[in-house]
C-alpha cells in the first residue's frame, strides 16, 4: 500500500506524515484523558493543550530523525553504489577493457533480513550479472578483432587456439581443417602428436555433425597413447562450419570438467570462426592460385623468384649452400613445328611431372618462361645438384610421349650453381651463372649438364693463357 504523495521528496512526505501524526496525537490527547476519567478542568486548559501537541510534534520530529539515521544511511550508500557502478561502465563501455570493480566497492553488505537487505542482495546479483554480461561483450570484441584481423590460415589458428586456451578452462587445443578429402592440422598448442590426431575418426566424424561433442573421460579409463601432457578430464569436438559448410574442427582438451561459461565462449568463438576460416581458406586458394602456372601447376616464375630470395637470406642466416639447376627442353621448335602447339604443351607438363619427380622435399620447381625451368635446391652442394641434375636428364631422356601411335621423345639441357662453392652478391646473380652454364650446355651439343664452376675454371684459364 501507498500512502498519497504530498511532495516530491519522499523523506519530505515522511516528516510532514510523522509531525501531522505526532500533532494529532496530541490534538485527540487531552479529551482522551477526560475519557480516562480525569477531571475535565484540569485537561482543558490553554497550557496543557499546548503542551499536549508540542510532545506530539517533537515526536513526530523524533521519529523523522530515527529515519533519517537508521533507514536514510542504507538507500544513500545504494545510490552511491549505483552510480559508481554507472560511471566504471560508462568509462569502460567503448575501451577495449575488462570491467571489474575494485575488490568490494561495487558491492554492498546485505546484514538486513528484510527489503533492505533484499535489495541489496538483488544489487549485488545485478552488479555480477552485469560485469559478465561485459567480460562476455569485451572477450566477444577480442575474438571478433583477432578473427577479423588474421587473413592467413595460421595465424588465425594460432590466434584462435591462443584465445580459446585464455578464456575457457581449457589448456591445450587444436585447429584441423579438411583439405582434399583429408584431415589437416594447421596449429595445435599442448597437444602431443597433433598431427597424428588429424586421422581420428572422431574428427573425420565431427565432419558429418553440426553439434559440439563433449567426451568426459572417467578417472579410470586407459587412455592410449598420449593427448596431452597433462591428464585430460574433458575434450570436446567442435565441428565449425560456415553456411552449413563443414569446414573444419576444433579439438579442445580440459584437466577439469568444462563450465557452462566455458562452454559458451566456445559457442560464440566457433559461431565467429566460420566466416573467418572460410575468408582464410580463399585468402589461401586465391594465394596458391597466384602461385601457380596454370599449365604445369607446378609454381610460376613470379613465386619462383620469390621461393629462390627467400631460401638465398635463410641458408645465409644458417650457413648451408644452396643449389640452382636452370633446365630448358633441346629444340623444342621443333616439337612445336612438328606437332602442333597442343603437343608441346603436353611435353611441358610431362617434363614438368619428370622433373618433380626426380626431387625432394623442400626443392622448389618453377616454370621459369616456355620450356624452361628453375630449381632450387636448398641445402645441395656441387656434387648434390650435379646428381639432381643428372636423375632430371636421364628422366627425360627416357620419357615418351605417345601422339596417336606416334612416339615423341625429347631431352634437356641443364645449367647449375652452387652457393657458397660460387660467391655471390645476392640472388639473381646465382640464377644468371646457372643461365649461363646452361647456355653453355646448349653450345656443346645439347642433352647435357654443365656446372658454372666448371666455366669459371675455364674463363679463369682463358685469362690466364691470354
Ligand atoms: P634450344 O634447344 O636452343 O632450347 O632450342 P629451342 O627450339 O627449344 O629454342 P628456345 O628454347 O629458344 O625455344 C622456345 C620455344 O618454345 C619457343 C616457343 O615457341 C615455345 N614455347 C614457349 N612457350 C610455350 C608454350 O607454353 N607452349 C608451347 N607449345 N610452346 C611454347
Ligand atoms: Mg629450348
Ligand atoms: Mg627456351
Amino acid at each position: 500500500m501507498h500512502m498519497p504523495r504530498i511532495t516530491r521528496k519522499i523523506f519530505t512526505d515522511q516528516f510532514i506524515w510523522m509531525v501531522t501524526l505526532g500533532l494529532t496525537v496530541g490534538f485527540i490527547f487531552p479529551p482522551f484523558m477526560i475519557l480516562l476519567g480525569v477531571p475535565e478542568a484540569n485537561v482543558m486548559t490553554p497550557l496543557f493543550y499546548s503542551a499536549s501537541l508540542l510532545a506530539g510534534f517533537f515526536m513526530g520530529v523524533m521519529n523523522f530523525g530515527l529515519v533519517h539515521f537508521v533507514v536514510r544511511p542504507h538507500l544513500k550508500e545504494l545510490a552511491e553504489r549505483m552510480k559508481l557502478i554507472k560511471s566504471t561502465v560508462n568509462d569502460k563501455t567503448y575501451q577495449e577493457s575488462d570491467v571489474h570493480c575494485m575488490g568490494d566497492s561495487c558491492f554492498i553488505e546485505a546484514t538486513s533480513d528484510d527489503e533492505f537487505g533484499d535489495s541489496a542482495r538483488a544489487f549485488n546479483e545485478m552488479v555480477q550479472a552485469l560485469q559478465s554480461a561485459h567480460e562476455v561483450e569485451y572477450v566477444y570484441t577480442s575474438f571478433s578483432k583477432a578473427l577479423s584481423s588474421n587473413l592467413e590460415l595460421d595465424g588465425l589458428a594460432k590466434e584462435a587456439i591462443h584465445m580459446l586456451i585464455e578464456h575457457t578452462v581449457c589448456s591445450a587445443g587444436g585447429l584441423y581443417i579438411e583439405y582434399e578429402g583429408d584431415m589437416k592440422l594447421v596449429y595445435a598448442q599442448g597437444i602431443v602428436n597433433a598431427d597424428q590426431l588429424a586421422g581420428h575418426e572422431l574428427l573425420h566424424q565431427a565432419m558429418n555433425d553440426t553439434s559440439i561433442e563433449r567426451i568426459t573421460l572417467p578417472e579410470n579409463i586407459q587412455v592410449d597413447g598420449l593427448l596431452t601432457r597433462f591428464r585430460p578430464q574433458e575434450i570436446v569436438i567442435v565441428p565449425i562450419l560456415f553456411k552449413q559448410r563443414h569446414l573444419g574442427v576444433f579439438v579442445l582438451a580440459s584437466p577439469v570438467h568444462i563450465n557452462e561459461q566455458s562452454v559458451g565462449m566456445i559457442n560464440m568463438f566457433r559461431q565467429g570462426m566460420g566466416l573467418a576460416l572460410n575468408n582464410a581458406i580463399a585468402h589461401e586458394s586465391l594465394q596458391r592460385l597466384a602461385a601457380l602456372d596454370s599449365l604445369t601447376n607446378i609454381y610460376n616464375r613470379r613465386f619462383g623468384l620469390k621461393r629462390l630470395k627467400e631460401e638465398f637470406k635463410r641458408i645465409q642466416r644458417n650457413d648451408s649452400p644452396l643449389g640452382v639447376i636452370m633446365i630448358d627442353i633441346d629444340h623444342f621448335k621443333r616439337i612445336n613445328d612438328t606437332y602442333g602447339h597442343l603437343v608441346g604443351d603436353k611435353a611441358i607438363v610431362s617434363v614438368s611431372k619428370s622433373i618433380l619427380d626426380t626431387l625432394r622435399e623442400g626443392d622448389v620447381l618453377a616454370r621459369y618462361g616456355g620450356e624452361e625451368f628453375m630449381v632450387i635446391l636448398p641445402g645441395a652442394s656441387e656434387q648434390n645438384c650435379w646428381n639432381a641434375a643428372e636423375r632430371i636428364r636421364r628422366l627425360v631422356e627416357d620419357l615418351s610421349l605417345r601422339i596417336n601411335d606416334q612416339e615423341i621423345k625429347f631431352t634437356v639441357s641443364l645449367g647449375y650453381v652452387s652457393y657458397p662453392q660460387i660467391e655471390v652478391e645476392d640472388e639473381m646473380a646465382l640464377l644468371h651463372h646457372a643461365d649461363q652454364a646452361l647456355y653453355q650446355a646448349k653450345e656443346t651439343g645439347r642433352n647435357r649438364i654443365v656446372a658454372y664452376s666448371d666455366l669459371s675454371i675455364d674463363e679463369s684459364a682463358q685469362k690466364q693463357i691470354a
